[in-house]
């Protein structure tokens, strides 16, 4: 899904989130940029795999790739384990909690854009079954 989309939909959220339940706007300020903060891993992804620090050409090869996905990938902050991880800083600073809920709207936005496309297998959703995958079918993921 293109950011502008993850945009639009994370400041509707957030502003239902804060008029509904009263939050500050600290609390919906980090529910909204944690529904969209957390497509950065795409970005290191890039920087990783094509060793090529350009946002532009990140963007651009993501946007091809997303469409004709050849293998599946796996973004760091969109797996369960990172989700977790984030809960479990909320017993820490309350502020994980809302970027948790951003992050949960934006991953439950991603599923429901590649389920409707029939694409769900372009993205490995949790990091131990890659990592084990990975090892096992070195070729098969990215
Ligand atoms: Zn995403």
């Amino acid at each position: 899904m293109l950011p502008r989309h993850h945009i639009i939909l994370g400041a509707i959220f957030s502003f239902l989130l804060f008029w509904l339940f009263s939050l500050t706007l600290l609390q919906a300020s980090l529910i909204f940029l944690a529904s969209i903060l957390i497509d950065f891993d795409h970005y290191l992804w890039h920087i990783q795999k094509k060793k090529d620090l350009s946002l532009r050409n990140a963007y651009l090869f993501l946007k091809k790739l997303d469409k004709n996905p050849t293998k599946p990938l796996m973004m760091l902050f969109h797996t369960i384990e990172f989700h977790i991880l984030i809960a479990l800083l909320g017993f820490l600073w309350m502020g994980f909690f809302y970027i948790l809920i951003g992050m949960a709207f934006h991953s439950i936005i991603d599923l429901l854009y590649f389920g409707k496309r029939n694409m769900i297998y372009i993205r490995e959703f949790s990091l131990i079954r890659y990592l084990i995958l990975k090892k096992k079918y070195p070729k098969k993921y990215f």
